[in-house]
């Protein structure tokens, strides 16, 4: 209940927390704050009213949507929401682990019971006979009685009427520690509702967007949004205004990146026009141009055992288009090439740097694992035989004298291709002149490191100034050049996305595999399976002398932990399962040069099985590996899933991805709390959403609708993007009205001078502090 006008004047205003706008007052002195709650608060991350008032719920209990309890049993395994009445509430101890059990009825005729394993003899007296409550959470079921335990969402309903037909109850997502503090959903919302008042008082929901798009768009006004959120009225309402609050969202964030992508277009220098005819014409008339007249990029083309597909050509064709500069354009290429696994990204970056060595420059290819950068490097030394291109490769674990040499060779320009991880950036790397920079999966890189590899072009010229944007390197100075850059993905984005993203980028794709792929058969296992799963892979090896991939997933970031899962299967299934065959082991914690040497091995058949950790999940081609077997699949994601599948249907056999989930996913029968369920559900859902399809971009799609989008795309961490209910990739619509809206502003007023947008260059100015010199230069 909103607290009254008086009793928020018996409080003494204290004097504001470092930090808070100037006239906000410390959490500290809410009302029913207490030391542990402001801790536990703090530790979540809560340190100002505004980050309170800015919490917003994770989702709404609509009265309409709640389940009878008579029909629990047609959702088993799934979330619902209830309302019933206690029967009884029993504490029933036990030697193992005690337990509350709460019995809720309805007017269906249905039953529900609630059980707690956390202070159950506690809990079991908090219920009284006759109260009414809300419960929401997943629907067990055990011993034959329908059960939520440890449900998530508990409403008391002190007053029963209070939950009707139209009415939403907002729901916060609280982490266990702040329950545990005593921050239970009542509680905290009487925290969110006095720091919205506070907020409010001092004028933080003052409107902040150009009242032409808030009519263009018909958007609520801020302060009424904020409200309906937190006190909602109906669905309607928390629709509109979530609409209006991630239109804001949106169009902040789309702000700053157009006023990046002004700034770069109109600042750089040193773009590199190179001279793509040759390649064009003879990607026009294949076949027709003669050994002799022809460049090096067409003998190579010319000479590949196969054809390129018809989406190779299409994508090659506007990589070539930005690297001649055509049309006047003043900037360099920034491109993403998106294709599946195994549509032979690969050769058509290949060919894109023959034509920029042919221009005079040196090309920079960087992989995200030292498995993948030697096997590029393999593979391009391989194609480039007959020619005079030199490549190198460098990498961790190389001699003092061979890592000397290949830095000179890289230095003098001798070198035309430097393959490696991000060895590549490292500080002791110059090239003479570096113009093309591709990076292959690039979704597994660090914006940082991609960044930093841009940079090195400045090596070429000495001194220059860099400026650094989100997504981009300047060089103000006009003799170093920016290099062209191309990234390669098998993880795709839509191409708005993309943009917001990346800022300025142009996206190609490539939509078919080669032709004759067969599809790779996806199976969804336990780990009780296991004995069928050994028995059908060494048929494979016995009966058709093919190979098999077994493996196991990281766990906790620790190298350490995750190659010891990956040597105990090893040192294992060695002396049992597989004694009769050849097994290796390839995981992070092995030296590089074991590394390659492992992976050697397994290329050239010296091993029938090799068991190995992530190392190997982006890239690796071994064509006569037609088995893929994933331990513990569930803690995978599904991109990365979709990759190691990836791994196997590269040659003429057949193909098998044996997916394994873990023991603790198969319906057991023990008792599950509603997050377990929820969980294995949610892991579940996922891996038979692998099996379904074999088409990355599905895949992708799912993943960032499961995982969201800022996580997918390793945005989390980057600090950069902080969207509290907008989505990237659900909210297509919204990011794409603010991405031209956010242009149309910059255009017209790149300082947002005017009056009309004096408000929302303030909040610009408030969002992004490290931000301020693009309202202050020019
Ligand atoms: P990815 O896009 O996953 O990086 P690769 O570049 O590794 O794919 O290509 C996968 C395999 O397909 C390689 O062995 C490559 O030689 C082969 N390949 C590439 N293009 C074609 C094509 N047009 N026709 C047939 N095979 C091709
Ligand atoms: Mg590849």
């Amino acid at each position: 209940m909103p607290e009254t006008a008086e009793a928020k004047q018996q409080r003494t205003t204290p004097p504001p927390a470092a930090g808070a706008p100037a006239a906000l007052p410390s959490l500290r002195y809410l009302k029913g704050m207490t030391p542990k709650r402001f801790e536990a608060l703090a530790n979540a991350g809560y340190e100002t009213l505004e980050d309170l008032a800015f919490h917003f719920p994770g989702r709404y209990l609509d009265a309409r949507e709640l389940v009878p309890l008579n029909d629990l049993r047609r959702h088993l395994r799934q979330p619902v929401s209830v309302r019933g009445k206690v029967i009884s509430a029993n504490y029933i101890p036990s030697q193992r682990r005690g337990r509350a059990a709460i019995a809720l009825k309805d007017d269906s005729g249905g039953a529900l019971q609630l059980v707690y394993f956390d202070y159950p003899e506690w809990r079991s007296k908090q219920f009284r006979k006759g109260d009414e409550y809300l419960a929401a959470g997943y629907v067990g079921e055990f011993r034959n009685i329908i059960q939520i335990v440890q449900p998530p969402y508990l409403e008391h309903l002190t007053n029963p009427e209070e939950f009707v037909q139209g009415h939403v109850l907002p729901l916060y997502y609280l982490s266990p520690a702040l329950r545990k503090a005593g921050v239970t959903d009542k509680p905290f919302r009487e925290l969110i509702h006095q720091a919205v008042d506070e907020c409010e008082r001092v004028g933080l929901f003052d409107e902040i967007l150009p009242t032409t798009l808030i009519e263009r768009h018909h958007l609520i006004p801020r302060a009424e949004a904020i409200h309906e959120v937190h006190w909602p009225q109906s669905p309607e309402r928390v629709q509109l205004a979530r609409r209006r609050l991630k239109y804001e969202e949106l169009f902040f964030l789309q702000l700053r990146l157009s006023m990046e992508r002004q700034r770069m277009r109109s600042s750089v220098t040193g773009v590199v026009k190179y001279d793509v005819d040759h390649l064009v014409a003879a990607l026009q008339q294949p076949g027709e141009s003669t050994l002799e007249t022809s460049g090096l990029a067409e003998q190579v083309l010319a000479k590949l055992p196969y054809k390129l597909t018809g989406g190779q050509v299409q994508s090659l064709r506007e990589i070539l288009h930005d690297m001649s500069k055509a049309g006047g354009r003043t900037y360099p290429m920034n491109r993403l090439l998106q294709g599946d696994v195994g549509s032979g990204k690969t050769i058509v970056a290949l060919l894109a740097m023959l034509v920029a060595i042919e221009n005079g420059y040196q090309c920079a290819f960087m992989a995200p694992t030292e498995v993948l950068a030697a096997q590029h490097y393999d593979t391009l030394t391989k194609i480039l035989k007959s020619t005079n291109i030199q490549t190198a490769l460098l990498i961790g674990g190389q001699g003092k004298k061979e890592r000397k040499q290949i830095l000179d060779a890289i230095a003098t320009g001798e070198t035309h291709i430097a393959v490696g991880t991000h060895a590549l950036i490292q500080k002791s790397v110059r090239f003479q002149r570096l113009g093309f920079v591709v990076t292959d999966e690039q979704h597994r890189f660090g914006v940082a490191q991609r960044k930093a590899l841009i940079e090195k072009s400045a090596d070429t010229a000495g001194s220059e100034a860099f400026e650094h944007d989100m997504f981009r390197i300047q060089i103000h100075s006009p003799s170093a050049v920016t290099p062209d850059v191309l990234l390669m993905t098998a993880t795709p984005i839509p191409r708005t996305l993309a943009l917001t993203l990346y800022g300025d980028m142009e996206v190609s794709t490539i939509r078919e595999l080669p032709p004759g792929r067969k599809p790779i058969q996806t199976m969804l296992f336990y780990e009780h399976d296991h004995p069928i799963i050994y028995k059908a892979a060494i048929r494979r090896i016995e009966e058709r002398g093919e190979q098999v991939f077994i493996v196991y997933p990281l766990r906790e970031k620790s190298v350490k932990v995750d190659s010891e899962a990956a040597e105990k299967a090893f040192e294992y299934l060695k002396a049992h399962e597989l004694k009769n065959f050849r097994v290796g082991l390839v995981h992070g914690k092995l030296s590089s040069n074991d590394k390659q040497e492992a992976m050697r091995r397994f290329r050239e058949k010296e091993f029938d099985v090799l068991i190995a950790t992530t190392v190997i999940e982006v890239g690796v081609d071994v064509p006569n590996a037609t088995v893929m077997i994933i331990e513990h699949a569930e803690r995978f994601g599904l991109a990365q899933l979709h990759q190691l599948r990836g791994r196997v249907g590269r040659g003429s056999g057949d193909s098998a991805c044996v997916l394994v989930a873990s023991e603790k996913l198969a319906v057991s029968e023990s008792m599950q709390t509603s997050d377990e369920i929820e969980q294995s559900s949610l892991a579940l859902e996922r891996l038979r959403t692998l099996v379904a399809t074999s088409d990355g971009f599905e895949i992708a799609k799912a993943d960032m609708q499961i995982r969201g989008t800022g996580e997918v795309m390793g945005l989390k961490q980057s600090g950069k993007v902080r969207l509290r209910l907008a989505d990237l990739t659900l909210d297509t619509g919204i990011v794409e009205q603010t991405l031209h809206d956010a242009d149309a502003v910059i255009l017209a007023d790149p300082q947002l001078r005017t009056p009309p947008n004096r408000a929302t260059r303030e909040e610009f100015l408030r969002l992004y502090r490290d931000a301020e010199s693009y309202l202050h230069v020019g």
